[in-house]
């Protein structure tokens, strides 16, 4: 995607968009990390369920650790691979306690020293709790820019590195959640919503989906046309069984 193009491709997302932010609830910085390393492979909604009644109680690490990892394993039993995560989470407060005064670092080196979080979790963090121009890439920005070709890469890496050189001003900060929710909710993993796509024209994706209008009338046509070869078919057999069926019953030689 060319310079301008990318810079177009933001300011429609903007524009529909003027304040995106993360979907995951929280009141801290704190809060925001838990929420962010209980949220890998779970999706934010099923986070906040257990995270609501969890961060009413628990606003710090050191509250954290003083729930202990049974109560936690309890509180967020409905996300998964929560056996995993309370120890993390558990851990990672410690370390906070033990090395930071309980504060959540501001630096990718500390974030990703910490049990549980690497390079996407770092991001959002820095991110959305400091305002820093990162770019997590998770599995919707991962496709997103692959599809449309605004940063195509291999890996998750190869995205965020690519994301980093072209994203302009004033849009870095943002570009993540627009990302995001993009892949979210118009350009789904199953079947991109093209049809009400604010970027349709920049992005490389083909075939686009049509409107479901038309995807019911090419449905509808596909049908009949199946439907009346099937009667042709059925017609075609009949019409050769009874010409069989004449050809038994006439002897073939005559005496
Ligand atoms: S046109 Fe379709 S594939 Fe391209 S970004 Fe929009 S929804 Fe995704």
């Amino acid at each position: 995607m060319k310079r301008a193009q990318v810079f177009e491709f933001f300011r429609r997302l903007a524009e529909a968009n003027p304040s995106p932010t993360t979907e995951l609830e929280s009141s801290n910085p704190y809060q925001l990390l838990v929420a962010v390393v209980l949220s890998a492979q779970a999706t934010d909604a099923s986070v906040n369920i257990a995270c609501r009644p969890l961060f009413a109680r628990i606003a710090n690490p050191q509250q954290m650790v003083d729930l202990g990892e049974d109560d936690l394993r309890e509180a967020i039993k409905t996300i998964g691979l929560f056996n995993t995560k309370a120890k993390n989470v558990i851990a990672l407060s410690r370390a906070l306690i033990d090395s930071h005064g309980g504060e959540v670092p501001r630096t990718r080196e500390e974030l990703q020293a910490l049990p549980g979080v690497g390079r996407k979790t770092a991001n959002v963090v820095l991110n959305t709790a400091f305002g820093e121009e990162t770019f997590a890439v998770d599995t919707h920005v991962f496709r997103v820019c692959n599809r449309t070709g605004l940063a195509p890469g291999k890996t998750v890496d190869e995205v965020e590195a690519k994301l980093e050189k072209i994203v302009p001003q004033p849009f870095r900060r943002d570009a993540h959640h627009w990302l995001i929710l993009h892949g979210r909710y118009v350009c789904k993993a199953r079947l991109p919503e093209c049809w009400r796509c604010p970027v349709i024209d920049l992005c490389r994706y083909q075939p686009k989906t049509p409107p479901p209008e038309e995807r019911a009338k090419a449905s509808a046509a596909r049908s009949a046309s199946r439907a009346s070869s099937k009667a042709r078919i059925a017609k075609g057999r009949t019409a050769s069984t009874r010409t069989a069926s004449r050809n038994r019953s006439r002897p073939s030689r005559l005496p």
